[in-house]
């Protein structure tokens, strides 16, 4: 017989998406059951790259557990980005908002396998979260108000009125039931390696954006790790990627063994493990994120930010978003798709207009990449312009300048 379990809210899916939704219910006082498939630690390709929403995000959790993860001997503080243009110019911008305080770095670069560990022993920490390992759902069922899950070895059956699906980009359940089919327009193709060694690494640990022609509207990019590691990668979007027939791993080793100054680079530099794959789906369509008794987070929701490919940040926003939208429904006992719709229309009024903003950067890149010449020469060379776009990281309203043709305008001919 198999072992069942009846939550009120149950959450598919430990990564920091379902992780940190089990832990703002957690402090809301609703338990649950956080169901995930692998064993931690467990590996998950990425850039391995927090962002400072990561950190604002953790901070409103609870802000001993960035004190905590300050203290992890596995990460890294990060204070900027250097952009390459495609000319190969490069820009450094240190994070500098007009908003933020100074009280330590703006974001961390930590490994996955390191990150989502930490985020899942913080849920340990309480009572409330139930976390099941080892065991991938691949069935679900509706009967009457309920949703019926059962895991691929059949050991296990879960009952319950509350989904939060948290499965990722190759979620099943938002493929068959949330009707989100991949669409290569919307997608991107990653790959992630591990290098040893690879010099020229900021002295402050910025990480680099380099905006190759080759790769555009993506970026290839090298992350500084600890223990002189570097998270090495490139993404870019899918229909580029078919319609040019790009080959992304020989390119990418074809980009480090050939350019210049990236061969100089690499010269003494030894690769870890193998380069591995994986889909970002992003965020720069509305979808519809909630159904009947579910609501669909973080990759599952389709939500990755579609200039940088931040989808960390954006998924601990979203279960956070999910979190409180349960706990209201919740009390007034109605899981229905009407009610839980308000979980739509929370995160996309919190995070619409940047998705829809760094969409529209994105394609301003891949047409225009004399642009992004542009803008880096020009900053290289002016202090009040370098300031402005290091304020455009976490100021949407200064981000907005960039899509506006008047900033070109006034950059050719001479004011910014
Ligand atoms: C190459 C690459 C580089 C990236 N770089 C960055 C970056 O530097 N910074 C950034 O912010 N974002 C980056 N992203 C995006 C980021 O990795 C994702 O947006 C983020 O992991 C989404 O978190 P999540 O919790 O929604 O899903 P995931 O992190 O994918 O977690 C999903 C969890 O669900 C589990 N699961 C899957 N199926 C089942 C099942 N059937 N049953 C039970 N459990 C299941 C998985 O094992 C996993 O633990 C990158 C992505 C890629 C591919």
């Amino acid at each position: 017989m198999p072992e069942t379990y009846s939550p009120d809210v149950c959450i598919v899916g430990a990564g920091p998406g379902g992780a940190t939704a089990a832990l703002f219910l957690a402090k809301a006082g609703v338990d649950c059951l956080l169901v995930e498939k692998a064993r931690f630690p467990r590996d998950k390709i990425c850039g391995d790259a927090l962002s400072g929403k990561v950190v604002q995000l953790l901070k409103k959790l609870d802000p001993s557990i960035l004190e905590d993860l300050a203290r992890e001997p596995t990460q890294i503080g990060s204070s900027g980005v250097v952009f390459v243009a495609p000319n190969l110019k490069a820009l450094r911008v240190p994070f500098r908002s007009s908003t933020r305080q100074l009280d330590g770095p703006a974001g961390f670069l930590c490994r996955r396998m390191d990150f989502d560990h930490f985020l899942v022993k913080q849920t340990r920490k309480y009572p409330g979260i139930q976390l099941l390992e080892g065991t991938e759902i691949t069935k679900y069922s509706r009967r009457d108000d309920h949703w019926i899950l059962e895991s691929a070895d059949g050991t296990r059956t879960i009952t319950t009125r509350l989904l939060i699906i948290a499965d990722g980009a190759h979620s099943r359940f938002a493929r068959h039931h949330g009707s989100i089919l991949q669409e290569d327009k919307h997608y991107v193709a990653g790959l992630r390696a591990y290098y040893r060694n690879v010099s020229g690494m900021d002295r402050e640990n910025f990480i680099e954006l380099h905006f190759l022609k080759e790769f555009l509207p993506g970026y290839f990019w090298i992350f500084p790790l600890s223990d002189h590691m570097a998270n090495v990668g490139v993404g870019m979007r899918s229909d580029q990627v078919s319609s040019r027939k790009v080959h992304l791993k020989n390119k990418m080793l074809e980009m480090i063994g050939t350019l210049p100054s990236l061969k100089e680079r690499f010269k003494g530099a030894s690769l870890e493990g193998d380069i591995r794959g994986y889909g970002l789906p992003l965020g720069s369509r509305k979808r519809k994120i909630s159904g009947e008794g579910y609501m669909l987070i973080g990759d599952a929701g389709s939500l990755i930010d579609p200039f940088t490919g931040e989808g960390i940040g954006n998924a601990m926003a979203s279960a956070m978003a999910a979190a409180e939208t349960a706990v209201s429904c919740l009390g007034r006992n109605d899981l229905g798709s009407a009610a839980l719709a308000s979980y739509d229309r929370l995160f996309y009024g919190r995070l619409w207009a940047e998705l829809n903003l760094s969409y529209k950067m994105q394609r301003l890149g891949g047409h225009f990449p004399g642009l992004i010449n542009l803008v880096v020469n020009k900053a290289a060379a002016n202090r009040t312009l370098g300031e402005t776009i290091s304020c455009m990281f976490e100021d949407l309203d200064m981000r907005d300048r960039l899509k506006k043709p008047s900033f070109y305008f006034k950059l050719m001919f001479g004011g910014n």
